[in-house]
């Protein structure tokens, strides 16, 4: 029997969570023809069993997305002596959009025409601002209380998700807009340069909306939920940089009777990609410290006068932020399978092929799953419908 939760999943409802606003990007691009007829027409499919069980769990992890209605906090504060510069509350695009921010907070910092400049934070965001300072020819400090992987950028998803939670549709302004398209096509450009290296921290994946439904791969969900919906900007403001999805239809591919649409995402190896921003940093001299701070006041111990405040979900408590709201995500991890390299969203559970382990994940009903939810102690519960869910996919239908 299906979870309740599972019952007539609408398209939006399924592809919620990470990597849903790329595939939904991806839909919206194809005309409007009969998904059955298109399908059975394409190319059989030969994609691996996954060796799928919750015995095969190695870990659930638990952490809250930093989620402001309106977007990313990214202007100038003078706190005293100290210049400071915003850059946290990236939502569920932390990852996707570190580059494009970190080099918008990096322009700012530098404009001050200090050359010594400190990070606070050493998650995706306060890495690539260390990283785009020591390239601007500052010198740069990161002070954090915890680095990877104690940090909690180690616990996303690692999918190319720019617009993920990452603001109100309503506080979309076109100016935000105008500087989220820029922030997201610097990104996506560096992560090219990051494809194809040792340890693989940056690769592309297949990864397969799964549907028992044909309806379903191109549906809408309704509109009688009237809460604020969460900004969808890819197709509008990059389309240019989303590949053409592909359908499949029963009997080309092992899932029996289900339809299938064929997406292809940029997935981030988060411990191999993490590890190799630190050890970058370090090489082109730059310095870590671990440091807590408990008020902005602290900052006057730093030598720094000008800082990029790269705290994360951490700025709630650091700056009484309350602008930040927690979002809820759990992963169940597990052994990984080299010869898997696909991935898989199936009734409102995603299935992604990390090498560094496997991320299944229960994504909910929409965008506003976990919503305000700071509670981080792992449901096992959850973890296993992930996994059974995407494990039933390769029994009879
Ligand atoms: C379940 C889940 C899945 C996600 N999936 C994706 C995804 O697929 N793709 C994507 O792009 N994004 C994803 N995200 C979002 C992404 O993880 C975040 O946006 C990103 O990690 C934020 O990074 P950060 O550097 O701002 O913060 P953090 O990683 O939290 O780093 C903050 C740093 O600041 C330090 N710090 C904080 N407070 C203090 C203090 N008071 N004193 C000293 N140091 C301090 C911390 O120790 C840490 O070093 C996901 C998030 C979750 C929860």
């Amino acid at each position: 029997m299906n979870h309740p939760q599972q019952e007539q999943i609408g398209r939006r409802r399924l592809l919620a969570g990470a990597g849903a606003a790329l595939l939904v990007a991806a839909v919206d691009g194809c005309s409007v023809l009969d998904a059955q007829r298109r399908a059975a027409s394409a190319p059989a499919l030969n994609l691996t069993p996954l060796r799928a069980g919750t015995d095969r769990i190695t870990q659930v992890t638990v952490c809250t997305r930093p989620f402001r209605a309106q977007g990313p906090r990214l202007d100038v504060e003078q706190i005293g002596q100290k210049t400071v510069v915003h850059n946290y509350g990236h939502g569920g695009s932390g990852w996707s959009l570190s580059w494009g921010s970190s080099s918008f907070a990096v322009r700012q910092a530098m404009t001050t025409g200090e050359r010594e400049i400190a990070v606070i934070g050493c998650g995706a965001l306060g890495l690539t601002s260390g990283l785009l300072l020591l390239r601007a020819g500052a010198r740069a400090t990161i002070y954090a209380k915890d680095l990877p992987p104690n940090v909690r950028s180690s616990l996303a998803t690692g999918l190319w998700t720019p617009d993920s939670r990452i603001c109100l549709e309503e506080q979309a302004t076109p100016a935000f807009k105008q500087m989220w398209a820029t922030m997201a096509r610097q990104s996506f450009q560096t992560y090219q340069s990051l494809l194809g290296l040792p340890g693989n921290p940056v690769e592309f994946i297949d990864s397969y909306f799964v549907s028992d439904d044909p309806s379903n791969l191109r549906r809408r969900n309704s509109s009688a939920d009237t809460r604020p919906k969460f900004a969808e900007l890819q197709r509008e403001l990059i389309g240019e940089l989303i590949p053409k999805s592909e359908e499949f239809g029963p009997g080309v591919h092992p899932f029996g009777k289900r339809y299938l649409r064929r997406n292809s995402l940029m997935m981030f190896n988060i411990s191999a990609y993490a590890r190799l921003l630190m050890q970058d940093f370090v090489a082109y001299g730059g310095k870590i410290e671990i440091a807590e701070f408990h008020t902005p006041a602290d900052f006057v111990k730093l030598r720094e006068k000008v800082l990029i405040n790269a705290t994360g979900y951490g700025a709630r408590a650091l700056f009484g932020d309350e602008s930040i709201v927690p979002v809820r995500g759990q992963l169940a991890r597990m052994i990984p399978q080299p010869d898997v390299n696909y991935g898989l969203f199936y009734k409102g559970v995603s299935f992604v092929p990390r090498r560094d382990g496997w991320v299944f994940q229960v994504i909910g009903d929409d965008d506003y799953y976990g919503y305000n939810d700071a509670a981080v102690v792992p449901d096992r519960a959850e973890a296993e419908l992930a996994v059974n869910t995407i494990a039933g996919l390769y029994r009879p239908a």
